[in-house]
């Protein structure tokens, strides 16, 4: 099935998570400010479906109509079916909202795709979990939000040691009708207006198996609350002065579990912590899997990015210097490099029997390398438009006032663009690169698939772990061409 908006608005309504927001249990996320700008925009997610007829498609996994981002790609044509898709909504975003829908109907596909090879690791039950929360997501057209990453108390020591151990998530009970969990997760965007979320910690340095598990529940299951942050979301009516912030204000919470039960077939990984590096991150190829979805997400945002640039440098006239034109020339290359790792990813696909999957070293190579680029980008927007990306008249109302107006339709307008036209676009300028949801969304571009720092570490220590040593044999030939000195 594949929602309409309304859909959406209406199953959120009547199943509202437990969320706190200044001091107040949240009633209705549908019409509370903090909440009501995303939970339009994921409404308009739906919509967007029947607007486009290539974002729907027939999944014969399930039988019957789904989003794209359900579909399990068996050939590279599927996967760029995909991808086109994708690229289709997030140049709609404008390569923001990257916590949409689609983002987890991927995972929910991969772990479908993979359910063999749960049910080899884990036993048949495991299988057919992965098997049924997939129907169930793709039959209801369900909303997902995600927690991977433990509470910020102590990162010199794993969970286990900590004072108390329950504050990262871990198994307190084990019943006949499944386990009960207590703990928390540092953030999870979209939380609020999910309905239903995965929980699938990254514990890398922690064996302790209590910590090994990942299920799936919804968002409004007894005991799951959220702590909402601030909403970044401008006063109301603010679109002229906030463009992006009233439309792509996400929202972001930390997830608690207050011992809920997780029933056993909502499980799909547990107790064995050893397997989440290679089994859940390599083999099942999720780290593949959500890189190559960021790099599309990132690939529409650098377009965006490009724009802006142009039409402030060319409106101002800087268009005409090299350097101005050097700097937008280095989002073009950036741009040039995930256009063709986004052709090439599909290209040198890896075919597995039960899935086809993007390019590990292309997708994870160039999502780790966006952790650079696209704040670079937001930089280089700074240094374009200088000092006068700060004295806009405070808002529309301004426009209104005759007396304002004249000196505003005097001194306010470019070269290349009349007053009102600059002021829309220098309000949409700052809204990337100076606003709260502006500077939150370059944290969530260097920090959403993990530090960077670590990410860049990784490429040498993980991903080309078994490739690297072909780099060496070639220094290696060319050290054994040289001659040796005389015994
Ligand atoms: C806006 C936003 C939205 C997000 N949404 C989600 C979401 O929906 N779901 C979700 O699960 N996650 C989400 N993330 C969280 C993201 O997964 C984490 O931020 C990321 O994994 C990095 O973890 P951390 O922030 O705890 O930083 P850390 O990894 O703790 O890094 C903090 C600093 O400490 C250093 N450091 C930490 N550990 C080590 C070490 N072992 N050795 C050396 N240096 C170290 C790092 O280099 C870095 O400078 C989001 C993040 C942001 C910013």
């Amino acid at each position: 099935m594949i929602r309409k908006g309304i859909d959406y608005i209406k199953s959120i309504k009547s199943h509202t998570p437990e969320v706190y927001y200044e001091g107040q249990r949240v009633e209705d996320v549908t019409e509370h400010p903090a909440f009501k700008t995303p939970v339009r925009t994921v409404a308009k997610y739906y919509d967007l479906h029947w607007e486009y007829d290539d974002l729907r498609v027939y999944n014969p996994d399930v039988g019957e109509e789904t989003s794209i981002s359900f579909l399990r790609p068996k050939s590279k044509k599927d996967l760029a079916k995909i991808r086109d898709g994708l690229i289709k909504i997030y140049d709609y975003y404008r390569g923001f909202f990257g916590r949409s829908p689609d983002y987890l109907n991927l995972w929910n596909m991969i772990f479908y795709a993979h359910s063999e090879d749960f049910g080899n690791h884990f036993g048949s039950r495991y299988k057919e979990n992965a098997i049924e929360i997939y129907k169930e997501a793709t039959r209801n057209d369900l909303f997902y939000t995600h927690a991977i990453v433990a509470p910020m108390y102590d990162r010199s020591r794993p969970p286990s040691q900590w004072e108390d151990p329950y504050i990262q998530v871990g198994v307190v009970e084990e019943r006949p009708e499944g386990v009960i969990v207590r703990g928390a997760a540092m953030i999870s965007t979209a939380a609020p207006y999910a309905e239903m979320l995965w929980y699938l910690p990254n514990i890398r340095r922690d064996t302790d198996t209590r910590y090994a598990l990942y299920f799936s529940i919804p968002t409004y299951q007894k005991g799951v609350k959220f702590l909402a942050r601030r909403g970044f979301q401008p006063r109301e009516g603010g679109e002229f002065e906030y463009p992006i912030s009233s439309k792509f204000d996400e929202s972001d919470a930390i997830m608690i579990f207050k011992d809920v039960l997780i029933p056993w077939d909502r499980i799909i990984f547990y107790k064995r912590p050893e397997l989440i590096e290679d089994f859940m991150w390599r083999i099942i190829g999720l780290r593949t899997w959500f890189n190559w979805h960021f790099v599309i997400q990132h690939y529409s945002r650098l377009k965006f990015l490009a724009g802006l640039a142009i039409a402030i440098s060319e409106a101002s006239g800087t268009s005409n210097f090299i350097n101005v034109q050097e700097k937008i020339g280095e989002i073009l290359i950036y741009i040039a490099l995930n256009e063709a790792v986004l052709t090439a990813s599909v290209e040198n696909a890896e075919e597995l029997p039960n899935i086809v999957r993007p390019n590990p070293y292309y997708s994870i190579g160039a999502s780790h390398f966006n952790m650079r680029t696209v704040p670079r980008a937001n930089e280089i927007l700074r240094s374009i438009s200088g000092g006068a990306s700060i004295p806009i008249p405070a808002g529309i109302k301004d426009f209104e006032n005759p007396e304002e107006r004249e000196m505003i339709l005097k001194y306010m307008s470019m070269k290349g663009l009349d007053a009102l036209e600059r002021v829309k676009l220098f309000n949409l300028l700052w809204d990337v690169i100076g606003s709260e949801v502006g500077m939150r969304y370059e944290q969530y571009d260097r920090f959403s698939r993990g530090d960077p720092t670590i990410r860049w570490a990784q490429m040498y220590s993980e991903v080309y772990r078994d490739k690297k040593h072909e780099f060496v044999k070639l220094v290696r030939e060319i050290l054994d061409q040289m001659p040796n000195p005389k015994a």
